[in-house]
Order: structure tokens, then C-alpha cells, then sequence
């Protein structure tokens, strides 16, 4: 039989699950990606991540073709044109990894019917999580709504070897066959899908397999120390490879096998590291159990009861959240890095987004849509737990009374004020004392630094004392019914 692989959010070939089934059950593989229409066309013409993906593409149709295979390339509507694709390359099966977002379950739904009426089977397989669904249930059959617990089942269950182990497609590599001649394709130039270049090479973010490869080995290097700097957006400590994870570039199984393997040999750095994969699977089987949060609803639904900041005066400060001029440079200097690199640190993440819902008093559905607007490694079940953790409504959320001072997340997590002075230049001057909370300045430090509070930096767009206030009264109204 001839197979054929639609590639999606799985840009690699080593350790890809459909490829691998494919290339075991069929005697001919042949290959496909759609840059999808119904997903581009929405999005601003310079867009990282669809630069991201493009060399990505370029590096997965290289590695094929060293490999005797192909990827024919397409630039349409993905879920009108596998149907016909798998009719002219006389396929009698479609391969494909599983992605369980709302949008993605839709489409392959429609590509189902489609195929089937075309009598083409479409096979489907966990691929970018290492639990997924139901595979992790308590002991009655439950979802966890905690982490701690899902966390320990995850370890228990991880304890069988194969969960972790690599698909070995190299040895299966003979059946890959080169497009036949009428449909073989080059990528097409970013410029012929509508798209202009970015800043992702400024940045030095690798894409594709090589960038992932680069990256992990250099994270890998320094992955016992992850546990004590991660926490410091201005410490080289986290792994930057969410974008990886996120369009498959790096396999999950081999960052969860390899942090598996270095905390059983006492890596505390890997353990922790480890813990955070989990988060994403534990995230993604929140979702896949509870589709709604897609269509905007509360975790909890009580806390859709709550009136949030609108009119005017509440989209200045959302304008003033998304520029970073709230005036708290920890909050700024985070929002800025956001926009101009498309990377924000995790522990700013959870500042950002608590100022937006627990100081601005907005809506944190705002916040989230613009997280997923410019995030490289957005991933709506990650971003929506984020947002629903920060704005206490979330599934094993943080308790709606715990506000977090910005002032005093400041001091402690960026104490010498380094990172606030990369991504807010205009404090750069400010002792280390200072830069937290300058409107607090004395008028003879603020002229030393040459920095005039409302002109060159504005001044706090909102008092964080009463802002506590109002965001309790605010949350009340689903405290009364939990
Ligand atoms: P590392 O610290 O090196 O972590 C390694 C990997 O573990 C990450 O790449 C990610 O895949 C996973 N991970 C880490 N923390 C979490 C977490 N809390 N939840 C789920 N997975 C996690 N993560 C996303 O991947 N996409 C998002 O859209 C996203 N939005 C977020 C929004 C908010 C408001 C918050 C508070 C967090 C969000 N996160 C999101 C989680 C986390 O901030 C990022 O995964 C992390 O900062 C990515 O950087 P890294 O790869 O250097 O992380």
C-alpha cells in the first residue's frame, strides 16, 4: 500500500510517530505539508512564527529528500486539499500526529469525511504530548483538577520505559519514495505566501530540527543549574525551547526521556525542568476534557460573573499594558520584551498577566488574545492556563486574594534591575534601589539619572494598593457562590 504523512505541528523527522506507522504499514511513503490558508490569512504579514515554520519546512523537505523520500508543498486551504492530494498521489492511507486544540479537532474532522467518501483511511497518533486525553486518570477514572496529584500519576506511568523510547523512523527509511514527478514541489519564497521577514535571525533563534538540535544541546549543558536561575529573566536559566515543542521541531518524548534520565541520576535542575513538561500535558488534558475554554468560558464558572474594567479608560490601560507604559518597569520591560522578540520570560508571564486582571482590573480573555497574537511558542492550552492561573478562574489556580506586588516581584526577581534596563532603556540610569518603583525617586535622583516621571517614563497608570482593594471587591462576586 501507499501511505501518505500530512506534516502539522511535527516538523522533524527523527522520533515522529506518524511517519514512523507510516513507514512500518506501508510499502511506499509519501509526504506532504500545507502552509494552510485558513490559518495564515488571518494573521499580520510579518509573523515570526510563520517565518519559524517556513525554515522549518525548507529543513524537513532537505532531510527527506537526503533520506530517498520527498515533501510535496502546498499553499491552501488544508482542510479542502488533502482529500484531493491523497487522490493524486494514489495513497490508500493518511498518517497525521494528533493535535487536540478546538480549531485543529474541527479540521481533521472535515479532512475524515472527506477522505473516507474518497475511501482513504486517516490515521492519527499522540505525537506532541507525552500523555495525552484519558491516559492519565486517578484511580476512580477522574480528571485530576490538581497538579501535584496528575504530576505523581504522570511519574508512576513514565516508569514504563516505552512511553519515553524514540520511534526509530531511520530504520524504516527504506519505504519513503520521492514525489512522483507532476506533484513534486519547492517550498515556496516566505514573499509568495503573503509573508515579509522579521527579526527572527536578529534574535539568533534557530529554527527547524537544526535550531532544536543547537538549542537543546546548549540547554542540556546547563540543565542542573535550571531549578536556581530559572526564575530570573535576566539569567540565561530557562530552555527557550517552547517554540520547538510547539511546532515539533524538538520530540517531546526526547526532552521528557532526557530530563527523566538526568534527574534519576540527581539532576535536581532536570527534575524540575521535567515537572514543567508535565505542566504542558497537564494543561493539554485539561483542554481535551473541557472544549469549552476554547469558546472563552471561566474554568470555574463562577468566575464568569465577574464585571471587568471596560469603556474608555480601560482600553487606555490595556493600550498602555500592551506598550509597555504602565509606568512598573518590571511589567513594561516584560511587555516590551514580548513584542520585540516574541519570547517572554516565564516568571514575567505571570507578573504581566496578573497586573492586567488583578491591577488593571481587565479582562484577562484581553490579555490572553494578545499573548496569542505575539508569543512564538503560543499554544492555546498552555496560554489559556497561564492566563486562567493568574486570574485565579483556572483549573489548580492561584487563590483569587494572591495579588502580586509588582514592585516587590521587581526587587526580588530582577534585584540589580538588569533585565529592566535591557527592555527599558530610559531608567538605565536609576540606581539598582530605584529602578522598581521610580515615581518613589527623590527629585535629586531622578535628575541624576536625567529621567522626568511623565515625560520620559510615565508615572503608575494605577495605584497598586487600591487596585488590591478593587480587584477584591471585584472577585467577590464569585467568592460569595465557591
Ligand atoms: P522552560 O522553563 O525551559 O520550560 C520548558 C517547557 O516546559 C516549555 O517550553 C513549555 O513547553 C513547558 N512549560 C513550562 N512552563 C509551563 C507552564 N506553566 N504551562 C505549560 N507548559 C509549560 N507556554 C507555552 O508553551 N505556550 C503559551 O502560549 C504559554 N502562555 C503562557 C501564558 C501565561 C499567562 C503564563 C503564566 C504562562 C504561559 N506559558 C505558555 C507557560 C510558560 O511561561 C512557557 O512555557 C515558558 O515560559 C516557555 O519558555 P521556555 O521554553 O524557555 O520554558
Amino acid at each position: 500500500a501507499r501511505g501518505l504523512v500530512w506534516f502539522r505541528r511535527d516538523l522533524r523527522v527523527q522520533d515522529n510517530a506518524a511517519l514512523y506507522h507510516a513507514l512500518r504499514s506501508c510499502r511506499e511513503v509519501v509526504c506532504a505539508f500545507v502552509f494552510d490558508r485558513a490559518i495564515l490569512d488571518a494573521l499580520p504579514r510579518r509573523d515570526r512564527r510563520v517565518e519559524f515554520i517556513h525554515e522549518s519546512v525548507l529543513q524537513l523537505q532537505a532531510a527527506l529528500r537526503s533520506m530517498g523520500g520527498d515533501l510535496v508543498v502546498r499553499h491552501a486551504v488544508a482542510e479542502q486539499e488533502i482529500a484531493p492530494l491523497a487522490r493524486q498521489l494514489e495513497v490508500q492511507a493518511v498518517f497525521a500526529n494528533r493535535d487536540d486544540e478546538p480549531a485543529a479537532l474541527d479540521r481533521d474532522a472535515q479532512v475524515l469525511g472527506a477522505l473516507a467518501n474518497a475511501g482513504v483511511s486517516f490515521q492519527t497518533f499522540k505525537d506532541h504530548l507525552v500523555f495525552e486525553r484519558d491516559e492519565v486518570l486517578t484511580q476512580a477514572g477522574g480528571v485530576y483538577s490538581v497538579f501535584t496529584p496528575y504530576k505523581r500519576a504522570w511519574m508512576a506511568k513514565a516508569e514504563d520505559a516505552f512511553y519515553l523510547s524514540p520511534y526509530p523512523v531511520e530504520r524504516h527509511a527504506d519505504a519513503l519514495m520521492p514525489t512522483p514527478a507532476a506533484h513534486r514541489t519547492e517550498v515556496p519564497a516566505l514573499a509568495d505566501l503573503g509573508f515579509e521577514p522579521t527579526n527572527l535571525h536578529e534574535l539568533g533563534l534557530g529554527a527547524g530540527m537544526a535550531g532544536a538540535r543547537q538549542l537543546f544541546d546548549e540547554f542540556v549543558g546547563r540543565i542542573d543549574r535550571y531549578g536556581d536561575t530559572r526564575d530570573f529573566p535576566a539569567v540565561r536559566g530557562p530552555s527557550y525551547l517552547g517554540v520547538h515543542l510547539r511546532f515539533g521541531t524538538l520530540s517531546i518524548r526526547e526532552a521528557a526521556a532526557t530530563a527523566h534520565a538526568l534527574a534519576g541520576n540527581g539532576s535536581r535542575g532536570a527534575a524540575t525542568w521535567l515537572g514543567e513538561l508535565i505542566w504542558r500535558d497537564f494543561y493539554a488534558q485539561v483542554l481535551a476534557h473541557r472544549p469549552d475554554l476554547a469558546e472563552g468560558k471561566s474554568y470555574k464558572h463562577e468566575y464568569d460573573r465577574i464585571r471587568w474594567h471596560h469603556g474608555k479608560h480601560a482600553d487606555q490601560l490595556f493600550a498602555a499594558w500592551c506598550e509597555g507604559r504602565t509606568g512598573y518597569p518590571l511589567v513594561d520591560a516584560g511587555m516590551r520584551q514580548l513584542v520585540q522578540s516574541g519570547y517572554m520570560h516565564n516568571r514575567l508571564r505571570m507578573v504581566t498577566a496578573s497586573f492586567l486582571c488583578k491591577d488593571l482590573g481587565l479582562d484577562w480573555r484581553r490579555g490572553e488574545a494578545f499573548f496569542a497574537e505575539h508569543l512564538n511558542d503560543f499554544e492555546f492550552a498552555s496560554n489559556n492556563g497561564g492566563w486562567q492561573w493568574a486570574s485565579s478562574s483556572g483549573c489548580d489556580a492561584q487563590p483569587y486574594f494572591r495579588i502580586f506586588n509588582p514592585v516587590t516581584q521587581s526587587e526580588r526577581f530582577d534585584p540589580e534591575g538588569k533585565f529592566i534596563r535591557r527592555y527599558v532603556p530610559e531608567l538605565a540610569k536609576l540606581s539598582n534601589k530605584m529602578i522598581h518603583a521610580p515615581w518613589l525617586a527623590k527629585p535629586v535622583e531622578l535628575e541624576a539619572a536625567g529621567l522626568r516621571i511623565g515625560h520620559d517614563y510615565p508615572a503608575p497608570v494605577v495605584d497598586h494598593g487600591e487596585a488590591r482593594q478593587q480587584t477584591l471587591e471585584r472577585y467577590s462576586v464569585a467568592r460569595e457562590s465557591a
